[in-house]
């Protein structure tokens, strides 16, 4: 099979010091695996009419395979009506609004989903022999990552609880967990004590926190208080190093499946 080299675009507006390096990264990732990467980055002032009309022309380039739009957006940016923007076929971040419908939807499959939930679902079928049945509580539900990796659980069969900033007696919910998936941007606030002997713990979380030892001024730790947890998981991600080059991983793969579905 002669398949066209994948391509990637990255849409990138504003400058915020994490988003860009999200974006170098997936890029460096993409030199790695042969994957033509096309950087398209804009000021925080571009109007919502001219970045709809820049994701519908790329949408048109056959050469661009998957089309990344970095979240979060500025403030004043709509961040639906730009999603809805990307062809469903290119959306390989899976945030378009009717891939997330099909994946809250029984029976239902979207095109894509997204690639930091799928990666912590890759990594627990790798891990652990079945997630069917098993109780599964997740911190945070926002889109990007607590919402949707609760639905795919839920497809797993795994019986979930997602917690949020008003949940009440949150230690007593998360010594519940078989699988506990920490995703609040909140340093190490998950202790040792939280956790069930044997659990498994998926920390999310990349927060930067003060160290005058590093260069930097600062170093970058997780959700969850690594040292504390390792006395009683089974397993657990560490960051940085365990989510974040899985999310990239599945966003090679998605933007492979999405080159080889156009060639076919
Ligand atoms: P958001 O800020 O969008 O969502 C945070 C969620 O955590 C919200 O649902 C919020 O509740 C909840 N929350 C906040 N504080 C508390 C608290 N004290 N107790 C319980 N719940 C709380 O963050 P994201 O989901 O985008 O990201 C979460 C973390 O994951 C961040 O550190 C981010 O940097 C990291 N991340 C890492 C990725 C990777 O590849 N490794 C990819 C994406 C994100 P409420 O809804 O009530 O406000």
């Amino acid at each position: 099979m002669n398949l066209p080299v994948p391509g990637l675009a990255t849409v990138l507006v504003g400058e915020d010091p994490a988003s860009q390096s999200y974006v170098r990264a997936k890029h460096r990732a993409c030199d790695e695996t042969g994957i033509k990467s096309y950087a398209i980055n804009y000021s925080e002032d571009i109007s919502q009419k001219k970045l709809e009309g820049a994701i519908s022309d790329l949408a048109h380039e056959p050469e661009i395979h998957g089309i990344l739009v970095q979240l979060p957006l500025p403030k004043g940016l709509d961040e639906e009506r730009i999603l809805n923007t990307i062809p469903l076929e290119k959306d390989v971040d899976g945030f378009h609004p009717i891939n997330i419908g099909r994946l809250a939807q029984k029976g239902r499959q979207p095109l894509f989903t997204p690639c930091t939930p799928s990666g912590i679902i890759y990594l627990l079928k790798k891990y652990t022999n079945t997630l069917e049945g098993k109780r599964a509580v997740i911190l945070g539900r926002s889109n990007i990552v607590g919402m949707p990796v609760s639905l795919l659980l839920l497809r797993e069969n795994a019986t979930i609880t997602i917690c949020h900033s008003r949940t009440k007696d949150l230690p007593l919910i998360t010594k519940e967990a078989d699988i506990l998936i920490a995703a609040i941007g909140r340093p190490k606030m998950v202790k040792g004590s939280w956790i069930k002997p044997g659990a498994v713990v998926i920390d999310v979380g990349v927060n930067r926190v003060e160290d005058s030892s590093k260069k930097s001024g600062y170093r970058l730790v997780g959700d969850v208080d690594f040292e504390e947890a390792l006395e009683v998981a089974s397993a657990i991600t560490p960051v940085p190093g365990g989510v974040g080059p899985l999310t990239i991983a599945m966003l090679m793969k998605n933007t492979l499946i999405a080159a080889e579905r156009a060639d076919k």
